[in-house]
């Protein structure tokens, strides 16, 4: 992998190019097809004008439908009008309408004529679904409106058609409710509260025992709330109402809540969603009918089992909505409660299901993936609706990319590509301690897993309010919509008292990467919303609750976390990982712990251990400050002795745990004020155990005061003004070194680094001072010892003058942090104020804090590192600071041909797969 500096320049330019030739290439092709006046996609009888691979046309459910139908699978008739239709839309909806409606009437004529229906008969009616279906699936984002095309007359045709009087109007009520709420603006309460009431009345426990008169009477009272809340009748030209479902979809591509869920998943506006116009089947047509979704895998736990929900005699969304509790799909998902009751559809529905369970394992085979699936059964007959790839847990990702390698479905290659490298975050991150005791007060359904602690809230504008003023919430909702989104992104967890594994809430969180329980029946949120009751216990807004997304567990008050055990597969996969990558990677580690937890995950070295925070520790801070308020060499000196065994001591154990892997020690850098103290009360206390006068304090406070320590008298200044700190430093690795290679025989080359360096004569006299002190404990121990003497590179001269600095350094660390406020001019702790501000105006992408200024800070790093290497060509070269566990940054050093990176023990598997991916790119 070794590539010349030219060529890696070359490589991504290349990579760049692509990437806009690309983009190009689709545009082109759309306008084309536009020119061409196609605009709409035929699909059914056997064959489809549209493939899986056209999802920028057509959409994600689009495509997905069409490469259905083309592998033989029994999909209802449709077509899909293009992407490039939603653009035109939003522009002008009525120069749009026109220019369509010629080919619209093409395909609706050619859907009749395969149907053998018609639309808007009286006699034999065609009905549709008008269904949205964005490139890249958005869950719950676009509404879909199921048997349009129903009026007083079709109706009358749909009865002669079903024979069944009591579907037919049920069918017309969902109809006229979800038109309503979705293109005249009408709010669905309106319809519900009617139905609750009849149900009340009736004493019903479910919509399945109202009858068709009772439906009959609602039809009429729906379209006089329509009439009352929009002041127009209810549409009744199918036609009509075909244009008004197709503009709504387009235009719910610019509602809050679409742009929201863009926003939070960066998917740019102009990609624009599809409109697919689908026949109808029915599963509302008897208890021969059903609908429902399903997971060729589990998307919890990434076990090989078919797994999913459904409904018999129910409709579209109703598994989703939660309106009624789903059922499970096979005998082995069923709870040993129900074991003597046939409610499956393995049981229910024999010969559908054995013939889900080929299409499923056709569709897994055929698009290489977990799939997330909706079918139909009506009388008996199979439908699918729809098919994509599965959204699912850390976890499950892992469990699933290392089966399909083992079931030789993909290789280990597409394997690492399918990660992304933010989700592993969600492996390292804690679990509640197994053996802490949990104060359950009710279990609900483990939709995603994982665990969070917070302050109960109710709504999601109260979780923003809440997690603003500094604290952590958990959003507990009877079930969450997409107007959740925000609370839900904004909480540590997220509790839902409706909805199955499958509904709304479930799919976003695993998608966020967020704990979740879902269905948790036993709760009764109360009407005002400020309280929860549970089994005689009450919850109030601001309590604190604990869920545990693996088990379902809702848990009063707060519980301890533990790390999790990283399994098998995470182990096999990571193995993959290191194959096929270039970057090495190290981690930033002060403490023997940090760095055996690294370890653990992976890390090939620290690349930066800070020595500061040893000082910190409560044995040593006095001996720290004795140093520091020494009136006399001599004085300062003493006080060093007393720290030398001390940090020796720190280092040895460091380099133990390390077993010989390379250890990057940064001498001390922060400013000497930050040891002391500065309220009155600890100056008195450090005044007697001192024997010094408070006076002295406060002038030596007073001396040392800068008005821009970050600027000041920090780093290799220290070393500069006392050399005496620096040389008890290095004396102290050096000796620490050479007893563990005495001692344990490890093979140890230490890397000291000194920081904060601008200028070549700096690092020329800070390692002549270095170098004297290395040779004599080596002469002294008789141990042979390489050791190497390097830099950080954080302030703009040194980079500048990187080829000056390379003639004294032995390696080089890009300290991106203070190289990011040096470059910018911006510090890091005054910034956060106003940098929100930058990034909603979209000055910025991204905090450069998080996530490397490739063009700015990047530019430096390239000089840097292109100038050190021209003078030396061995020259090690890496990063440190919070920038080396991102993957952007991380894929950004691939590509400029660092040798490492080095990040936070936690970062180092996401940084380690950023590094695989952008090897194999
Ligand atoms: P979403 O994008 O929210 O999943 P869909 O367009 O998939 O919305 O529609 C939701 C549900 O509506 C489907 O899962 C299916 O049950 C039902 N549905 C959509 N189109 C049809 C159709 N032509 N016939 C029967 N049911 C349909
Ligand atoms: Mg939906
Ligand atoms: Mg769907």
């Amino acid at each position: 992998m070794a590539k010349s500096k030219k060529k890696s320049k070359s490589k991504k330019n290349k990579f760049v190019k692509v990437k806009q030739a690309k983009k190009k290439e689709s545009s082109v092709k759309v306008s084309a097809k536009m020119r061409a006046g196609k605009n709409i996609y035929f699909f059914g009888g056997g064959k489809a004008e549209g493939k899986g691979t056209l999802k920028e046309l057509l959409g994600g459910k689009g495509a997905n439908l069409a490469e259905m139908v083309n592998l033989g699978i029994p999909v209802p008739a449709g077509f899909t009008i293009s992407t490039a239709m939603c653009a035109a839309f939003n522009k002008n909806p009525n120069t749009f309408r026109k220019n369509l409606d010629k080919e619209m009437r093409s395909h609706l004529e050619r859907l009749e004529t395969l149907m053998g229906k018609k639309f808007g008969s009286g006699e034999n009616p065609l009905l549709v679904s008008v269904r949205s279906g964005a490139r890249a699936s958005m869950p719950g984002m676009m509404d879909t409106i199921l048997n349009l095309g129903l009026n007083d007359q079709t109706l009358l045709g749909l009865i002669k058609q079903s024979g069944d009087a009591r579907f037919a109007f049920d069918s017309y009520r969902r109809f006229i409710q979800m038109f309503s709420d979705v293109v005249l603006g009408v709010d669905g309460d309106h319809f519900e509260h009617v139905i609750e009431e009849l149900k009340e009345r009736r004493s019903y426990a479910s919509d399945t025992q109202i009858s068709a008169d009772e439906w009959k009477a609602l039809v009429v009272r729906f379209k006089q709330i329509v009439r009352e809340e929009t002041g127009k009748d209810f549409p009744s030209n199918p036609y009509e109402q075909l244009w008004g479902a197709i503009g709504a979809v387009f235009g719910s591509w610019m509602n809050k809540r679409a742009i929201e869920y863009r926003r939070i998943n960066t998917i740019p506006e102009e990609w624009g969603t599809a409109v697919n116009v689908q026949s109808m089947v029915f599963g509302n047509m008897g208890t021969d009918c059903a609908t429902g979704v399903a997971f060729t895998r589990d998307p919890s736990t990434g076990a090989k089992v078919f797994y999913g929900e459904y409904l018999v005699n129910a409709q579209g969304e109703d598994v989703v909505a939660g309106i009624r509790t789903p059922q499970p799909m096979n005998i082995s998902g069923k709870k040993i409660s129900d074991a003597g009751n046939p409610i499956s559809m393995e049981e229910l529905f024999p010969a559908a299901y054995k013939q889900l369970v080929s299409i499923y394992k056709t569709l897994e085979k055929h698009y290489r993936d977990m799939q997330d699936i909706e079918f139909t059964v009506e009388k008996n007959r199979l439908w699918m609706l729809q098919t994509r790839s599965g959204k699912r847990t850390a976890q499950a990702a892992i469990k699933i990319a290392v089966d399909l390698v083992r079931e030789k479905t993909i290789t280990d290659k597409e394997a690492i590509q399918r990660i992304k490298p933010e989700q592993l975050d969600q492996l390292l991150h804690p679990m509640l301690d197994p053996k802490a005791l949990r104060d359950v007060i009710a279990t609900g359904l483990p939709a995603s897993p994982g665990a969070a602690t917070g302050q109960v809230v109710f709504t999601s504008d109260d979780a923003v309010n809440e997690v603003n003023r500094g604290c952590k919430t958990i959003l507990v909702r009877l079930e969450t919509s997409p107007e959740d989104i925000h609370g839900m992104n904004i909480s540590e967890g997220i509790l839902t008292a409706r909805g199955g594994m499958t509904s709304h809430a479930a799919v976003v969180a695993r998608g966020m990467g967020k704990c979740c329980v879902v269905g948790c029946g036993e709760l009764r949120i109360d009407k005002a919303g400020d309280c929860f009751s549970v089994g005689g216990k009450v919850v109030r807004k601001g309590d604190w609750l604990t869920l545990d997304g693996t088990s379902g567990e809702v848990i009063l008050g707060q519980v301890p976390t533990v790390k999790p055990e990283l399994n098998d597969d995470f182990g096999v996969f990571m193995k993959w990982v290191d194959k096929y990558r270039r970057l090495r990677v190290r981690t930033n580690a002060d403490t023997p712990f940090d760095a055996r937890v690294a370890r653990s995950f992976g890390a090939e070295g620290i690349g930066l251990c800070r020595t500061e925070h040893m000082f910190f520790a409560e044995d040593r801070i006095l001996a720290v400050r004795e140093m520091i308020l020494a009136s006399s060499l001599e004085e300062r000196q003493k006080a060093l002795a007393k720290l030398m065994p001390m940090q020796k001591g720190d280092f040895k154990s460091i380099f133990k745990e390390m077993k010989g892997l390379p250890v990057t020690i940064r001498l001390l850098d922060p400013p000497l004020h930050e040891f002391l103290p500065h309220t009155e009360e600890d100056l008195v206390t450090l005044s007697v155990s001192l024997g010094v006068t408070i006076e002295h304090l406060r002038a030596k406070n007073e001396s040392l005061r800068e008005f821009n320590p970050m600027l000041g008298h920090r780093g290799c200044r220290l070393g500069v003004t006392f050399p005496e700190i620096y040389e008890m430093q290095v004396r102290a690795i050096m000796e620490a070194a050479c007893e563990l290679v005495k001692e344990e025989g490890y093979k140890i080359v230490p890397e000291i680094m000194i920081p904060l360096v601008g200028m070549a004569s700096e690092l020329a006299l800070m390692r002549k001072h270095a170098e004297a002190v290395c040779q004599e404990v080596i002469k002294t121990s008789g141990v042979r010892l390489k050791y190497l003497i390097g830099t950080m590179i954080e302030l703009p001269r040194a980079a500048l003058t990187a080829d000056k600095i390379a003639a004294h350094a032995d390696f080089f660390s890009f300290g991106t942090n203070d190289l990011t406020q040096t470059t910018l001019g911006l510090s890091r702790d005054d910034s956060q104020k106003f940098l929100s501000a930058y990034l909603d105006k979209k000055l910025i992408p991204v905090d450069p804090f998080v996530s490397l200024d490739q063009e700015g800070v990047g530019a430096l790093i390239r000089m840097g590192c292109q100038k050190g290497r021209s003078v030396k060509t061995d020259l090690k070269v890496g990063i440190c600071g919070e920038h080396g566990g991102d993957s952007a940054s991380v894929v950004f050093c691939h590509v400029s041909q660092l040798d490492y990176v080095s990040c936070s023990p936690y970062r180092v598997p996401i940084a380690k797969l950023s590094a695989a991916q952008a090897a194999l790119q």
